[in-house]
């Protein structure tokens, strides 16, 4: 599929002496997995370019794929062709600079609403960019190296982004190439070991959840992290916001919401969304925010933003369930 971008892609990429990774804000196992990966991968390769991953930002989720390069000069940007993996809108780049780079190629299975590079290749219905990164390398496998270090990063990515090869995205070719991925050498235990091990505080933050969380009339999860309760578990921004996760399997709760605090007016409350078989993003493009059908984010600068966004969320709710009777 998509043989003309995949090739035009390649041809960039043989063409440039340096080529830089770009990911999103807000990093996830996705967007770090496909830029890791692609520059493991562009590294073994290609041993005479220069690949480079500049982003400053860092997770303590995922600290255990060690940390990205450091700031380089302008001019190594001016030189560069730009590989920005997983982000939708231009943006929600985490590194700024991206936009010196000479030529930039967009690579993303978001819904297309800004096509920022100079060659755009979205898939929208792909489980993750982490799968396009897959899939673009089982396109050149003649020519690319794959070690295990870079099929890690990218497995991870698929893993994680698909929520472990649950969501409807996911199909025969999403199996196939993370097939391709394992047979170069993915140590499934101690990957899966990172995703999973928590702290003994996280799992005290999580009783305090179950015990806080509420309910719509019409089958609305949610949660309101204040910055009171970050401090009292010793919760850092990030592993507060994993709070989405705790929520996403309650039976009729077909929406879940977390809502957590910043600290700071500007900016604001972070909005996770999730949905099954309902889409929610059309909640989250209200709020400032987007991203897929069942998966997005939002931001909301009042607690009475935030119960408008409740009520919207539940009236989407009620509505999908008037509709259908398949969901559970
Ligand atoms: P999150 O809950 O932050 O993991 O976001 C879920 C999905 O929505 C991810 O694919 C994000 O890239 C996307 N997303 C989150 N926030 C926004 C936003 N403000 N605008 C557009 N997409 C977003």
């Amino acid at each position: 599929m998509n043989e003309a971008i995949k090739r035009a892609i390649m041809e960039k990429i043989r063409a440039y002496q340096t080529i830089m990774l770009f990911r999103h804000i807000r990093m996830d196992g996705d967007c770090a997995g496909a830029t890791k990966g692609m520059k493991e991968m562009l590294k073994a390769t290609y041993p005479e370019k220069e690949i480079l991953l500049v982003d400053g930002q860092h997770s303590d989720f995922l600290s255990f794929l060690g940390e990205d390069d450091g700031p380089v000069p302008d001019g190594k940007y001016r030189d560069a062709l730009g590989i920005v993996l997983d982000v939708s809108e231009r943006d929600r780049i985490s590194n700024p600079q991206y936009a010196l780079c000479r030529e930039i190629i967009k690579i993303d299975h978001h819904i297309e609403t800004d096509p920022y590079g100079n060659l755009n290749w979205v898939e929208e219905e792909r489980s993750s960019a982490c799968e396009m990164v897959a899939d673009l390398y089982a396109a050149f496998s003649s020519e690319w190296v794959l070690n295990a270090q870079a099929a890690t990063y990218i497995y991870m990515g698929m893993v994680t982004d698909s929520g472990r090869f649950r969501f409807s995205g996911v199909t025969g070719d999403t199996m196939r190439l993370a097939g391709l991925m394992l047979d170069a050498g993915v140590d499934t235990e101690t990957l899966y070991a990172h995703l999973y091990l928590q702290d003994f505080e996280a799992l005290k933050f999580k009783a305090y959840v179950y015990e806080h969380m509420e309910k719509t009339e019409n089958g609305v999860a949610y949660i309101f992290v204040t910055q009171d309760m970050q401090r009292m578990f010793g919760m850092n921004f990030e592993a507060a916001s994993n709070v989405i996760s705790y929520l996403e399997n309650i039976k009729d709760c077909l929406c879940s919401l977390a809502f957590i605090d910043s600290g700071s007016k500007e900016e604001g409350i972070r909005v996770r969304l999730r949905s099954r078989f309902m889409t929610v993003n059309q909640v989250a493009q209200r709020h400032h925010g987007g991203g897929h059908a069942c998966a997005a984010g939002a931001t909301v600068y009042s607690e009475a933003e935030m119960a408008a966004l409740i009520r919207e969320a539940d009236e989407a709710t009620r509505q999908y369930k008037a509709g259908h009777s398949d969901w559970l």
